[in-house]
């Protein structure tokens, strides 16, 4: 107590009433922009770009995708990176690798798989799609009309 009481011992008090001061504004108001700029400052990395927003692109999607590129992600290699008690870091999809987004979303064989079947899929649609196009483009009495 008497420790205290010194090093209040210089410091004059105002008569005011106590309030929160958010310190990364100047004016002591919360802002969101000011948590962005202090996120942007403090966890970017300089060379990479601030941000890479896709508008067209659901906002979810977009926001998953920089967790991805920033290994943002709760993988287990990262869990067991923040000190979280884990049984593996190991993937438990192939049991090959530990389980970092570099892992999942590009080099695991079950992604690897999945790809392929949305790479097929997508060709087959687009394969669907020209198909159709051709059917209505070749009859002389149908008219496409495109939007
Ligand atoms: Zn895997």
């Amino acid at each position: 107590m008497e420790n205290l009481r010194l090093k209040m011992e210089d410091h004059i008090l105002p008569n005011m009433l106590d309030r929160w001061f958010w310190s990364l504004s100047c004016s002591g108001e919360f802002t969101v922009a000011s948590v962005r700029h202090f996120i942007d400052d403090h966890s970017l990395v300089d060379s990479a770009p601030k941000t890479l927003w896709i508008k067209v692109v659901l906002k979810k999607i977009n926001i998953y995708a920089g967790r991805i590129k920033m290994d943002n992600l709760p993988t287990r290699f990262n869990l067991s990176r923040r000190g979280i008690d884990i049984d593996s870091i190991i993937c438990p999809n192939c049991n090959m690798a530990a389980e970092t987004s570099n892992h999942i979303f590009f080099h695991c064989p079950m992604a690897k798989d999945i790809y392929k079947r949305i790479t097929n899929s997508a060709a087959a649609v687009v394969a669907g799609v020209l198909d159709v196009v051709k059917i209505y483009t070749s009859a002389p009495y149908l008219h496409l009309k495109l939007l």
